[in-house]
C-alpha cells in the first residue's frame, strides 16, 4: 500500500521515503513513519540495496529506539529464518606477540596485559579443539592468528591449509582471522575449502586512525576484495565502544553497506576494555546502543548474518533476547573469544531453550553447487552430498 500510494509523489527522487510528508526532508519529524520503518519496508521490498547514503543510515540508527528494534526485527522475520542461530566458536590458534597496535587488542606486543606470545597451534590439539566445538553445537569452526599478515609465514600458512582441509572434513563450515591477505593466499584459502575470511573494519574511516596506526582503512578493505574474489564468504564488522561518536558507527555501517556486495557475515563486537590496553577506561557499552547498532545493520544488510560478537558475556539473557528480536542471528560460542572471556556453554543451552532458538545448520553449498563434503570427484552424487551434509548436523 505504502509504495503504491506514493506514486502520487513520482517527480520526488526518494519516493517511499518521502510519501508521507512530500517534504523536502527525507524523514520529516512531521513524518508519520520512522526512518527505520520506511527504509525497513524497503528493504523487505526490494532486498539488499548498496547506494545508502550516510544521512539515511544516520536517520534510521537515530530513529526512536523501539520503533528501531521493532522494524529491525521486521525485516529479520522477513529475510531470514528467524529462529535460527549460527553458533561459532573463535580459537586463537597463535596467540600474542603481535606487531600492530590496534588499541583495544591485549594479542599487541606493544601493550602490558599479561597474554603471553605463543606459537603455532599443533594439529592435533586444533582438531581436539574442533571436535569439542562440534560436539557443542557449533557448526562453524574460526581460526584467529596474532599476526598483521601473513606473508613470509610459508610455513605456518601451509599448516593452516591443512587444518582447514580437514575440518571441513568434519563437516563444520570454517572460517579464518590471520590479518591481511595477498590475493594468492585467498584463492590457497579457497582451494583448500575455507568457507569464510574474518577481516573487520573496527569503525569508520574517519575515527580509524585513532585507533590503528600500522595499516590503514584502505589495507583493510583490499583484503576484503582478494577475499571476495577468491569466492569466499566476507565476515567483515566491527567494535563499539571504543570512544568513537555516533556517526562513527554509522560511517561503519555505511562503508559495509555500500561495498560491491554486502559482507555475508556482519559481527558487532562491544569493546571489552582489557587493562593495559591503551582503552582500557573505556566505559562499558549499554544494551541500547547495542541493539541501534544491529537493528540498523539488519535494515541495511537484510540478507548479513548480524553476529552478537564479543562483550555479549557482559549481556542478561534478557538483554540478549532483544539482540535477537533485533535482528541478530549469529553468535559465538565456547569459553573464550581469542584472549578475552565468553558466555558459559550451559547458559546459552538454556537461553536456546528459553527463548525457542534453534541452531542453525552449516551451509556448504558453494557456486559450483558444491556442499563441501570433500568427496572425490567422480563421487559427487546427490545423496552422497546430503549424507554428508545430515551427517553434520
Ligand atoms: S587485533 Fe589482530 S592485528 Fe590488531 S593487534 Fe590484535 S592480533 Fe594484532
Amino acid at each position: 500500500m505504502l509504495m503504491r500510494r506514493s506514486l502520487h509523489c513520482s517527480s520526488l527522487r526518494w519516493p517511499l521515503v518521502r510519501y508521507f510528508s512530500c517534504s523536502p526532508e527525507p524523514y520529516s519529524l512531521n513524518s508519520k513513519a520512522s526512518a527505520a520503518a520506511i527504509e525497513a519496508e524497503r528493504s523487505i521490498a526490494e532486498g539488499p540495496r548498496n547506494h545508502w547514503t550516510k544521512e539515511s543510515i544516520n536517520a534510521i540508527y537515530d530513529s526512536p529506539i523501539l520503533d528501531l528494534l521493532f522494524h529491525g526485527a521486521q525485516v529479520h522475520r522477513h529475510t531470514q529464518k528467524f529462529r535460527e542461530v549460527q553458533q561459532c566458536t573463535l580459537l586463537s590458534i597463535k596467540t600474542g606477540g603481535c606487531s600492530e597496535d590496534c588499541s583495544y587488542c591485549p594479542q599487541s606486543s606493544r601493550y602490558n596485559t599479561g597474554v603471553k606470545s605463543q606459537r603455532l597451534m599443533s594439529k592435533d590439539d586444533v582438531m581436539e579443539a574442533a571436535r569439542k566445538a562440534k560436539e557443542a553445537g557449533s557448526t562453524r569452526f574460526c581460526m584467529g592468528a596474532a599476526w598483521r599478515d601473513t606473508v613470509g609465514r610459508k610455513t605456518n600458512f601451509n599448516q593452516i591449509l591443512d587444518y582447514v582441509k580437514a575440518i571441513r572434513k568434519m563437516g563444520m563450515e570454517v572460517c579464518c582471522t590471520l590479518g591481511m591477505l595477498e590475493k594468492q593466499q585467498a584463492e590457497e584459502l579457497k582451494k583448500a575449502g575455507l568457507t569464510a575470511y574474518n577481516h573487520n573494519l573496527d569503525t569508520s574511516r574517519e575515527y580509524y586512525p585513532k585507533i590503528i596506526s600500522t595499516r590503514s582503512y584502505d589495507d583493510r578493505l583490499k583484503t576484503l576484495e582478494y577475499v571476495r574474489e577468491a569466492g569466499i564468504s566476507v565476515c567483515s564488522g566491527g567494535i563499539i565502544g571504543l570512544g568513537e561518536a555516533e556517526e562513527d558507527r554509522v560511517g561503519l555501517l555505511h562503508t559495509l553497506a555500500t561495498l560491491p556486495s554486502h559482507p555475508e557475515s556482519v559481527p558487532i563486537n562491544a569493546l571489552l576494555a582489557v587493562k593495559g590496553t591503551p582503552l582500557q577506561d573505556q566505559k562499558p557499552v549499554e544494551i541500547w546502543e547495542m541493539i541501534r547498532m544491529i537493528a540498523t545493520a539488519r535494515i541495511v544488510m537484510p540478507k548479513a548474518m548480524v553476529r552478537l560478537s564479543a562483550g555479549r558475556v557482559r549481556f542478561s539473557m534478557p538483554e540478549q533476547a532483544l539482540c535477537f528480536l533485533a535482528g541478530a542471528n549469529s553468535i559465538f560460542t565456547g569459553e573464550k573469544l581469542l584472549t578475552t572471556p565468553n558466555n558459559d556453554y550451559d547458559a546459552d543451552q538454556l537461553m536456546f531453550k528459553i527463548l525457542g532458538l534453534i541452531p542453525k545448520p552449516p551451509n556448504f553449498v558453494d557456486e559450483s553447487g558444491c556442499h563441501g563434503c570433500q568427496a572425490q570427484e567422480g563421487d559427487h552424487a546427490e545423496e552422497k552430498c546430503e549424507e554428508a551434509v545430515a551427517n553434520s548436523m
